[in-house]
């Protein structure tokens, strides 16, 4: 088939462009080692990625986000009554993919 210009796209190639990369990978990945703007991949086999490691995007909702559950400021860790947490709320990292939008 042909596209002729000015027809619609296909919408498979749509949802390709609409695609973007996840913003999370504007911080480097403690998990696999990935480098900023990289894509996360596995280890032990030469795969990437199409979402980025939990950690990762922990991270970046920490370095990029105030949370919104326990009201501190980007770059400082999330806490549970004082008790500083291994993760981030989920509504932190949903505040930062908000933002990044
Ligand atoms: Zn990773
Ligand atoms: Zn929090």
């Amino acid at each position: 088939m042909t596209i002729r210009p000015g027809a619609p796209m296909p919408e498979q190639l749509r949802h390709w462009m609409r695609a973007k990369a996840h913003p999370a990978r504007s911080v480097p990945c403690p998990v696999c080692g990935a480098g900023e703007h990289q894509p996360c991949h596995l280890k032990t086999r030469n795969r990437t990625l199409t979402e980025p490691h939990p950690q990762r995007i922990s991270d970046w909702a920490l370095s990029t986000a105030c949370c919104p559950a326990c009201q501190v400021e980007p770059g400082i860790d999330c806490h549970d009554d004082g008790w500083a947490r291994a993760t981030v709320h989920d509504r932190r990292t949903q505040e930062a993919k908000d933002t990044a939008a």
